[in-house]
């Protein structure tokens, strides 16, 4: 019999990759829905700066060089004897550590994915590779630079991790879970009966404004709440309307976009 004995550590570096690809997967096969899409099939075909080969392979260059460093972490914090931890947390306490934890990385991704917005440098260099999608798409969601990848994702998923106190257990969930909220925010679809859309206002419509030309200084926020855009003036109120062609659904910013955020 092959016993598989896989450590908390490994879990929780490898199941959002695997989640990552399964969720995604299944996007790919409801993107045929015209009547739910937020852009035209054909305009996901022409506008985006990049072909879908090559988001693969972006993706799956970041998800290797992510469980690398992910691995080292994990050795370098694991091993420390931490008696304070309960080994069976209270739900009070997962709840707690989840909170901080979404809290943390929200923080850390607000205030450097808007820096790399404003610095030239590093949004021509970094940050742009994410914006070649203009129509996002949900396998699309991390394809980033290396360097971006490494910034807001692995140092902000160890930071969360560490100040939040959880588990290398409660973490396989954590991490497993922000993969599927940032897939789903890039989805390209507005599908009724969404659980995540009823939970959080950062959602496929909120993040879609941000990838369009016109609205990349605002909605920073990602991957949960939007408390940061709100506080710091750049959040962007949208309605959703009927689009005219194709079907399905627009996000259409309420206020003028070309107020400077910052
Ligand atoms: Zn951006
Ligand atoms: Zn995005």
């Amino acid at each position: 019999m092959l016993s598989l004995n896989l450590s908390d550590e490994v879990l929780g570096t490898f199941a959002p990759i695997i989640v990552y690809w399964v969720y995604s997967g299944m996007y790919v096969f409801m993107g045929s829905l015209e009547n739910y899409r937020l852009h035209t099939k054909k305009d996901e075909d022409t506008k985006n700066l990049v072909s879908k080969r090559d988001v693969v392979k972006g993706v799956l260059l970041q998800q290797a060089v992510q469980a690398v460093v992910a691995t080292i972490l994990f050795a370098v914090t694991g091993n420390a004897p931490d008696s304070s931890q309960p080994q069976n947390p209270s739900l009070f306490v997962l709840a707690r550590q989840l909170l901080v934890a979404m809290f943390v990385l929200d923080t850390w991704q607000y205030f450097m994915h808007r820096y790399m917005h404003h610095n030239k440098f590093l949004y021509r260099h970094i940050h742009s590779q994410h914006h070649r999608l203009i129509v996002p798409y949900a396998f699309g969601a991390l394809y980033n630079h290396p360097v971006e990848g490494l910034l807001l994702d692995t140092i902000g998923g160890a930071l969360s991790f560490l100040v939040s106190g959880m588990s290398p257990r409660a973490s396989i969930f954590f991490f497993s879970f922000a993969t599927l909220k940032t897939v789903d925010d890039h989805c390209g679809l507005w599908l009724p009966g969404n659980l995540f859309h009823f939970v959080f206002s950062n959602n496929s419509a909120y993040h879609d404004i941000h990838h369009q030309l016109y609205g990349n200084k605002y909605n920073f926020s990602q991957p949960f709440f939007v408390v940061w855009d709100r506080i710091l003036g750049t959040h962007m109120p949208y309605s959703l309307e009927k689009r005219d062609k194709g079907g399905g659904f627009e996000a259409r910013p309420k206020k003028d976009c070309l107020r400077k955020a910052d």
